[in-house]
Parts: C-alpha cells; sequence; structure tokens
C-alpha cells in the first residue's frame, strides 16, 4: 500500500481592500486600537438593517475577472447569499510547477464577512473580544482537489497573491491575516476511482507553513491507513512549533450548515455594461506588464519575470522610470543591486527612506558621467540606510566627478614614478598592466574622475 497518492483542494480567504467594511462605513483597515472600528451594525445588534458595500462587489468581480471566470448568462442577476449562488463560477489558473504548466480548476468564489479576534488572557483567566476585523468584506475562492503536491499548491498560492495584489482587491499580506489558506488533503492508492476521507488544514499563514502541514498530514495520514484504520473527516490546526496538525473538531457536510438567503440583503443586479466597465477598469496585470516589458523596452522573459513577481518592486520600477526615461538601465540597476540589498535583509519595499524619483536622479547621475558608476553602492547605501538623496549624498562625501583634470595628472604622474617596472613592461607592449594602473588610478580619485577621463590622461602619460 505504499502507492498511496495525496489530493489536495485549496479554500483561500483574501480580505479586500475596500475602506469600509462590508454591510457598514466602519474602517476595514488593518490593526487599530481594539473595538474602536464597529458600529451596531457590525457588532451585530439587533434592529440593524445592513448596506451591502458596492465596491466589495465589484472587486469580487474583478477577482472573477483575474481568475478567468466567464459569465455565461449575462446579464442574469447575481445574488450574494454565501452558499447556493456565488458571484464567480467555474474558473480556473494556470501554474508553472519545475517548468511545466498545469490548469487548476476554481470551483467558485463568494464574498463574506470577516469574524472578529479573541483574545484569550491567561492572568485574569478571561477572553477579550476586539469587533474591528467584524465586516470586513472576504473573498472565499475554492478550488478542485486539482493538487497533489506541496509544491503545486505553493506555485498556486503565489498566483493568487500576485493576481490579487495587480487587481488591487488585497494586499495579500499572509502574516497579517488577509490571505489565509485551507488545505484539504486525503490520500488514496493512485488507481483507486475514489477520493480518500479529507482532513482540512485551517488558517496556514505562511507558505512555509502550508510546506510543513501538507508533509506532516502526508506522513499522519499514510500510518492510520496502512495500519488499517480509517481517517476521520474533520478540521486540523497546524502548529508551528511542533510542525504537527492536531484535531479541532469534526467537520460537517456543506448541507449540514442550512444555509437560507438573508431577508435583509436584496438580489444584487449587474447590467451587462456595469459589467464590462469593470472589466474595462481592471489595473494592468502581471502578464501585461511581462509583455509589454519584453516588447516595448527589449527586456529578456527572465528579467521581466523577475521584475512582475514582486508588485512593490514593479510598482517602483514604474515610478522611476517615469522620471528618468531609461527602462533598461533602470531595470538593470534594480535587478542587481536594488534586490540585492533586499535578499541580504537590508532593506524591504515596507519600509523603503528613498523615493523612485531618488534611485532614477542617482543611475541619470551615473549615466551622465556627473558621479562615477564605481561610487553607486556608497551612495546607494547612504540612500538606503538614511533616505538622503543621492545629490546630498554627493555633496557631503565629495563625491561629484570634478572637470579639473590637473587632480587626475597628479595622480597618475605619481602612479608613474611609483611603479617604474609596470610602466617599463607597458611600453614593451604588455598592454594588460593598464588595467593595473587604471584600478589604481580610480581607487586613488575615489571616483571624482570618470574612466573615459582617467583612461585618456593615463594612455597619454604612459606613452612617455
Ligand atoms: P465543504 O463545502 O464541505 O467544505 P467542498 O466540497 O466545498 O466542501 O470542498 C472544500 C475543499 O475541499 C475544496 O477545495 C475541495 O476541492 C476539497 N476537497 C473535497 N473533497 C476532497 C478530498 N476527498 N480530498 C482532498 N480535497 C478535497
Ligand atoms: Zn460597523
Amino acid at each position: 500500500m505504499s502507492d498511496l497518492y495525496p489530493t489536495i483542494g485549496l479554500e483561500i480567504h483574501a480580505e479586500l481592500l475596500t475602506k469600509s467594511k462590508v454591510f457598514c462605513t466602519c474602517s476595514a483597515e488593518f490593526g487599530g486600537e481594539p473595538n474602536s472600528r464597529c458600529c451596531p451594525v457590525c457588532s451585530g445588534m439587533p434592529g440593524t438593517l445592513p448596506v451591502l458595500n458596492h465596491t466589495a462587489v465589484e472587486y469580487i468581480i474583478r477577482a472573477g475577472y483575474v481568475t478567468n471566470y466567464f459569465y455565461p448568462d449575462l446579464p442574469k442577476a447575481y445574488q450574494i447569499s454565501q452558499m447556493p449562488r456565488p458571484v464567480c463560477l467555474n474558473g480556473y489558473v494556470d501554474i508553472n510547477v519545475g517548468g511545466t504548466e498545469k490548469r487548476i480548476r476554481v470551483n467558485r468564489i463568494h464574498l463574506e464577512e470577516d469574524a472578529g479576534k479573541l483574545v484569550h488572557d491567561e492572568a485574569t483567566r478571561s477572553s477579550l473580544a476586539d469587533y474591528n476585523r467584524c465586516g470586513i468584506p472576504l473573498i472565499e475562492m475554492v478550488t478542485e482537489p486539482d493538487f497533489h503536491s506541496a509544491e503545486e499548491v505553493i506555485a498556486y498560492v503565489e498566483k493568487i497573491k500576485l493576481l490579487y495584489k495587480y487587481a488591487g482587491i488585497c494586499d495579500c499580506k499572509m502574516e497579517q491575516g488577509s490571505l489565509r489558506c485551507d488545505v484539504n488533503i486525503s490520500l488514496a492508492p493512485k488507481d483507486a476511482k475514489e477520493l480518500g476521507t479529507r482532513a482540512e488544514l485551517k488558517n496556514l499563514n505562511s507558505t512555509k507553513a502550508i510546506a510543513r502541514a501538507i508533509e506532516y498530514e502526508i506522513y499522519r495520514q499514510t500510518e492510520i491507513i496502512e495500519s488499517g484504520q480509517k481517517v476521520l473527516q474533520e478540521t486540523r490546526r497546524f502548529s508551528d512549533t511542533t510542525g504537527e496538525t492536531t484535531a479541532l473538531r469534526s467537520k460537517e457536510d456543506a448541507h449540514d450548515y442550512r444555509y437560507f438567503p438573508d431577508p435583509d440583503i436584496p438580489p444584487i443586479i449587474f447590467t451587462e455594461e456595469e459589467l464590462a466597465a469593470i472589466k474595462d477598469a481592471l489595473p494592468e496585470m502581471p502578464q501585461q506588464r511581462k509583455e509589454r516589458y519584453i516588447s516595448q523596452y527589449g527586456m529578456n522573459e527572465t528579467d521581466a519575470d523577475n521584475i512582475i513577481n514582486d508588485k512593490d518592486i514593479c510598482d517602483f520600477f514604474e515610478d522611476a522610470i517615469k522620471a528618468y526615461d531609461k527602462p533598461k538601465t533602470v531595470a538593470n540597476f534594480i535587478l542587481g543591486e536594488f534586490m540585492r540589498r533586499i535578499n541580504l535583509g537590508e532593506m524591504s519595499m515596507d519600509s523603503l527612506k528613498f523615493t523612485p524619483k531618488d534611485l532614477a536622479r542617482l543611475i541619470e547621475l551615473g549615466d551622465t558621467d556627473k558621479i562615477n558608476k564605481n561610487n553607486y553602492k556608497t551612495i546607494f547605501v547612504e540612500m538606503i540606510n538614511t533616505g538622503r538623496t543621492p545629490d546630498a549624498v554627493c555633496d557631503e562625501l565629495d563625491l561629484w566627478v570634478k572637470d579639473d583634470t590637473s587632480a587626475v595628472e597628479a595622480v597618475i604622474d605619481k602612479l608613474i614614478a611609483d611603479n617604474p617596472k609596470p610602466v617599463e613592461q607597458y611600453r614593451a607592449g604588455e598592454q594588460k598592466v593598464f588595467g593595473f594602473f587604471m584600478g589604481q588610478a580610480n581607487k586613488a580619485l575615489k571616483g571624482q574622475a570618470t574612466p573615459n577621463t582617467i583612461k585618456a590622461i593615463l594612455e597619454q602619460k604612459l606613452k612617455g
């Protein structure tokens, strides 16, 4: 029985980036003093009437468009009551795992409201309720059980994060809980006609947790099945500390929930024109940007992928080329030094101290020989740490290229006097010692002259 095969279906909850909550005007922003962002409607007082947030419905329709839903029976009514009539039905998302494309079918996306948070205080043995999150619009997206490995699941989550961020409907901060995943997983022999019994792993809040939870669950269910027992249909929780899942509660099937329409929420009808307007107003999606970078800016596919794969970086790039219209040079800086500092943990897109305009200016200064490009790193590190503009840094550290060539001549004269042997070699035809002199001169001049100036003077003086 070692040919057990995992099958996985995903439920992703995404908090929508609307200003207000789904049924009232309270702020839907993250955080806030406990219970400072609630009213009788979202704290569920009797006698209140919900008024549906139009933007929330527009956003879920956007979510539908970016995951390839199409609306077969326009302009029929779409009614937002959670289960029986989701806004979006039958879409798909293509993922790429290790170079292989795979299509994941999306069963439905529907709109719901988020719940509040309970904080358990051990000291006073009491539970405190924070209703700020109550009523924040949330979309739930449910896939078909089309995944068979953690890699596929993670590729999908990353793709959804990208699509939702570009669509502007969710900030997708898993660590803040604005995007959360439930993983449904079962095992069965590879040729089995039916799927095995699934466990639902609730609220996984990082791709790492998803991978670990799936790995553990495959191990756990394999043990159960191989010892002849049955896996129970239940909801389980994953612990980051132990790396294990534990049972929370047994899971009912959908039909046990007894759904009924909320009499206070009338059906919502979007006309064909309204849907078309939402579709037309969709922000530029990653695939479109990528194609534009390749065709307009002549970027190669890998570079384009690397830039679009982080929306914050990509937006930064867009703003930088608005200030300095040299996409290729700006992209090279971002793909190189910029991303290197991010990967080193020296800067993060959430707390940048400099602006896209500052970066554009730095690159422009180098391109126009106002500074020596060898000083890029020094200046950039100052910008990262202090947020000072490149001009201010160059003033302070005296990094401007000087028009005055006498300093260059003095340095080169000294180099020639100090190094008679390499000079002799050069004059005897050994071209490669030229590099040695260039390096030394550059170092001594601390970037206050351009390589072109140094080269010209050096060539002239070395000739003797
Ligand atoms: P419910 O509404 O009861 O939670 P659904 O049928 O909507 O159940 O399925 C919820 C999720 O579980 C979906 O992503 C689905 O693909 C997945 N799923 C359902 N059955 C299985 C199974 N046997 N193994 C793995 N995943 C499953
Ligand atoms: Zn409210």
